[in-house]
């Protein structure tokens, strides 16, 4: 049997473009997905960007029978695990939904790989670990603060529940990627962010007024200390995160233990910047009005990337351009995303 990948919620967003980054350097990939938030139509993209297939399994990772059928059948040798919810307004109205998924679809993972004799795992974090750090740029030597939801509780729960892992067996090399905000699509259109209902993130947003699904974009905050007054964030192209990740885990394969890698651009962008530059890229223009803050953002939030670049040898190379190019580019060829 050939060595292969495990990537758990790899029909996602994220997922997918790291399922075409991985086939594209030759890995055997299986994808563990439940398409709860997410289409088997980018897995059908995905091969046709790299004419390679994935296997693909649908079901659920706290299904811990079908994990070992998993293991037992498959040679596999380390796990991407992306599968998760992500809806913070979502996370707040039902939390147990999130730990559940999140936190114990993570534990009954960690146990189905140390049952197969699996030990390298790269988890998906995210930059709201760090709560509302008091300087930027945020380094991986920053304490965790409080995450002001239960989405990014639960991203801080697993982190933990993970480093304890890591501490009570050398066997484990475990990434705790944390991702600063991704954005794109791959760029030949093929696969991209396909939101659920209204979009709750900036991009997507903005670019369905764009195509004139939504009326106008609302900007949340308009009196943050930041340079115009709207929120700053580092906004990293969705194909340079993959990269990444096939970045840290080469690293993981030398390494033992826990190690952390911030994954973003180290630049910070304001939302007034982002609707300019996609209205430059997409030549339409975006709508909007000023509203209060958002309850739960903070000002601004950009990343320390030398870490991952002295570590890892990877640094994010795409411009803000191409972030709202390839989006216009998938948006425009896809305006329902991956209903046909
Ligand atoms: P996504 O919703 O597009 O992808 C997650 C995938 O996991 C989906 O395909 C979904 O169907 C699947 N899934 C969810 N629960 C599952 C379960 N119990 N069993 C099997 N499959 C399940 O989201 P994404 O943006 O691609 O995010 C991927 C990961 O990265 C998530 O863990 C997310 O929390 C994390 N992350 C995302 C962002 C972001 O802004 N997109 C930022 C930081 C961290
Ligand atoms: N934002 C906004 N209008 C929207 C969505 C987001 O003004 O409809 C702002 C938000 O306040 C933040 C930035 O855009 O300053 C990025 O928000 P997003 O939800 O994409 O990511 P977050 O960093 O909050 O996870």
């Amino acid at each position: 049997m050939l060595d292969s990948i495990l990537v758990t919620g790899g029909a996602g967003y994220i997922g997918s473009h790291v399922v075409v980054t991985l086939l594209q350097s030759g890995h055997n990939v299986i994808v563990l997905d439940n398409l709860c938030n997410s289409s088997a139509s980018s897995l059908d993209r995905a091969y046709q960007i790299t004419g390679r297939k994935p296997v693909f399994i649908q079901g659920d990772v706290r299904d811990r029978e079908l994990l070992d059928k998993l293991f037992t059948q498959h040679q596999v040798s380390s796990v991407l695990h992306f599968a998760g919810l992500k809806a913070v307004g979502e996370s707040t109205r039902e939390p147990l939904k999130y730990y559940e998924n999140n936190i114990v679809g993570s534990v009954g993972l960690c146990q189905a790989m140390a049952s197969a004799g699996v030990f390298k795992l790269v988890f998906s974090s995210s930059a709201t670990v760090y709560g509302e750090p008091e300087q930027m740029p945020i380094s991986e030597s920053f304490a965790t603060g409080a995450p002001t939801n239960p989405y990014g509780r639960s991203k801080l729960m697993t982190e933990q529940v993970l480093m304890d892992l890591a501490s009570s067996d050398p066997r484990w090399s475990i990434a705790l990627l944390r991702y600063f905000n991704p954005v794109g699509a791959h760029p030949t259109g093929l696969i991209g962010e396909d939101p659920n209902g209204i979009p709750n993130n900036l991009l997507p947003y903005i670019s369905q007024v764009a195509i004139g699904k939504l009326k106008e974009l609302t900007v949340f905050g308009s009196d943050y200390p930041t340079k115009d007054g709207t929120g700053v964030r580092d906004y990293i192209h969705v194909v340079d995160l993959a990269e990444g990740h096939l970045k840290a885990l080469q690293a993981i394969n030398d390494k033992q233990g826990l190690n952390v890698w911030n994954l973003g651009t180290g630049r910070g962008y304001s939302v007034l910047e982002m609707i300019r530059a996609f209205e430059q890229a997409s030549n339409r223009v975006i709508t909007y009005r000023m509203a209060p803050r958002r309850p739960g953002d903070i000002a601004e939030c950009w990343a320390a990337p030398d870490k991952a670049e002295k570590e890892l040898g990877w640094k994010a190379e795409r411009t803000l351009n191409d972030m709202m190019i390839d989006t216009w580019r998938w948006q425009s060829l896809n305006p329902n995303g991956y209903t046909e």
